[in-house]
């Protein structure tokens, strides 16, 4: 079974994602924050979805730091409320695999973690 790791602030927000990831049958894990998410990170998920907005250790703050620390391996798809060019940009610069903005479709954000996942042994 897959493994996600969810990393985000907004406790509606990730009990959502959570719930659609569920019952499609991956298994889920979740941080509410950055820290929490440094923690997780060691149970080697097979794709993070990152929101962009946390108090304390924003998601490109978490995305460096994971990376620094060599699970650069891992996808990741950031969660992000500002479709602005500049954010989306960053993405691109920082090699992100996909982004989702909210509020996001169910389909659009199962279709986005099954074409990564299924790239994957
Ligand atoms: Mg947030």
């Amino acid at each position: 079974m897959k493994k996600v790791l969810i990393v985000e602030d907004e406790e509606d927000i990730l009990n959502l994602v959570r719930i659609i990831l569920e019952i499609s049958g991956y298994e889920v894990i979740t941080a509410q924050d950055g820290y929490q998410g440094l923690e997780l990170i060691k149970k080697k998920p097979d794709l993070i979805i990152l929101d962009l907005m946390m108090p304390g250790m924003t998601g490109w703050e978490y995305l460096d730091k994971i990376r620094s620390e060599g699970y650069s391996n891992i996808p990741v798809i950031v969660l992000t409320a500002n479709a602005q060019i500049s954010t989306i940009e960053t993405a691109i610069n920082k090699k992100v695999d996909d982004c989702i903005v909210k509020p996001f479709d169910r389909d659009d954000l199962l279709l986005k973690v099954k074409a990564i996942l299924s790239n994957q042994n």
